[in-house]
């Protein structure tokens, strides 16, 4: 059978440690058999980033604003142990930090539903993803301890000397104090990425903060979440059939408790931290999430959601057998195929990623998975595969499904 050709490269980030032994088995088991993959290839791994001082995440970075799409491996980021381990000149910062900085993003991360990894709430039938804006609010935080009776006000100076003052609180008492921020700027682009995201999936976008109480910070999110609505997505959103709505944050999570899944939930910082964490562990494991950037500027970068399962690797390199859990990085691969695909308007490349996601998840179906998912699957006597014996799997169900 001829090779699916494509016609605009993808950005291939190559990681570290078992997701690195997992990527080139999924390129040479389920991806070069079937399309002339072409790439520019990164070697984001631990090593080359040393050797390059780190410029390489740059050039990754580059290259996708160019090419549009790019797929990344998990990757180390170094501690103090990792600096000792690889001999490091530095401790390079996150790759991913690097990037997102460049391609100024937010991070949609939705779970892989499969039939028998079941969801501990009983009506989410589809997933929910969840976009969580990266920037500010109390991640970026001042705090004063205060030692005892006094006056604090908000004080802001303006360039030209202008000062506006706003009374916090006269304290009787010792107590405490917080200042947060965001900008504006900040707020527009991640509501872009997400009405580009809700756009390109063809999902509901919902968006929640407390604005009752917060009249004007979260007020401020609702207003430029609804001004760039009406002036740029209004129209996209009726022809895609698709809704956008804002409602208070207690009321958003009452809905999604009692919704069937199937749209995405925009998420202030804080929010989008703790409600994305209880959505990863209610739907099954972090190994069956898929997670893609998308930056305002219409780029996009897969990746897992998970790291480089550093414990298994040191098996690996014992000789051990491993049975570490791909889907999440197939799914890397077939997100940044798919959507290579629709760019380039190449329906076969589309067709094929959605085959082998339908591949993936029937193998685990059929009751072949790793070990992780054969401790918390609903499907009697599932069969526990080492990683390799559950790509092979894949590629079986593939096969016989074309
Ligand atoms: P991790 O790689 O996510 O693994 C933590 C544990 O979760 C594993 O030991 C394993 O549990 C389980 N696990 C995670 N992914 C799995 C999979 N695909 N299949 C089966 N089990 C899986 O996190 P970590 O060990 O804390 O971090 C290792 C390295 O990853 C660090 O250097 C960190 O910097 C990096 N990291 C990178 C990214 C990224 O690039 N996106 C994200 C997070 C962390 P058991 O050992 O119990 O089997
Ligand atoms: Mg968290």
């Amino acid at each position: 059978m001829a090779k699916i050709e494509m016609k605009t490269p993808l950005v291939e980030m190559d990681g570290d440690e078992m997701t690195r032994i997992i990527w080139q088995m999924i390129k040479d088991e389920l991806i070069c058999p079937y399309v002339d993959l072409k790439t520019e290839y990164f070697d984001l791994g631990l090593e080359h980033r040393n050797e390059t001082d780190d410029q390489v995440t740059v050039d990754s970075a580059e290259a996708t604003k160019r090419l549009g799409v790019a797929v990344k491996c998990a990757t180390i980021t170094p501690n103090a142990a990792r600096m000792e381990e690889y001999d490091l000149k530095q401790m390079w910062k996150s790759p991913n930090g690097t990037i997102r900085a460049m391609l100024d993003g937010t991070v949609f991360r939705a779970p892989i539903v499969v039939k028998g990894i079941d969801p501990v709430v009983r009506n989410w039938k589809r997933p929910i993803t969840i976009a969580r804006h990266a920037y500010g609010d109390v991640y970026k935080n001042a705090e004063i301890r205060v030692p005892g009776a006094g006056t604090a006000e908000l004080v802001f100076t303006a360039e030209d000397g202008t000062v506006i003052r706003e009374p916090i609180h006269d304290f009787a008492g010792p107590g405490v104090i917080q200042g947060t921020h965001n900008l504006d700027e900040s707020i527009e682009s991640f509501a872009r990425s997400c009405f580009e995201y809700a756009l390109s999936t063809r999902q509901d976008l919902w968006f929640a903060t407390k604005d009752t109480i917060s009249k004007t910070y979260d007020h401020r999110f609702k207003d430029v979440f609804a001004d760039v609505f009406e002036a740029d997505y209004r129209e996209k959103f009726e022809a895609a059939g698709i809704e956008y709505f804002y409602t208070l944050i207690d009321d958003a999570v009452a809905r999604v408790m009692k919704a069937e899944g199937g749209f995405i939930w925009a998420c202030k910082n804080y929010d989008g931290d703790v409600m994305s964490d209880m959505l990863s562990s209610a739907f099954g494991s972090l190994a069956m999430m898929t997670s893609v950037l998308v930056s305002p500027h219409g780029y996009f970068e897969y990746e897992a959601a998970h790291g480089t399962v550093q414990r298994h690797y040191y098996k690996h390199l014992k000789g051990e057998e491993t049975s570490t859990n791909s889907v999440a990085t197939i799914f890397a691969w077939t997100g940044a195929l798919r959507k290579r695909g629709e760019l380039d308007e190449t329906p076969e490349l589309v067709d094929f990623a959605n085959h082998l996601e339908r591949a993936t998840v029937s193998t685990i179906e059929a009751g072949k998975m790793t070990g992780d998912l054969a401790l918390i699957t609903s499907i009697e006597n599932p069969t526990k595969l080492s990683t390799r014996n559950f790509i092979l799997a894949v590629r079986e169900t593939f096969d016989a499904e074309a």
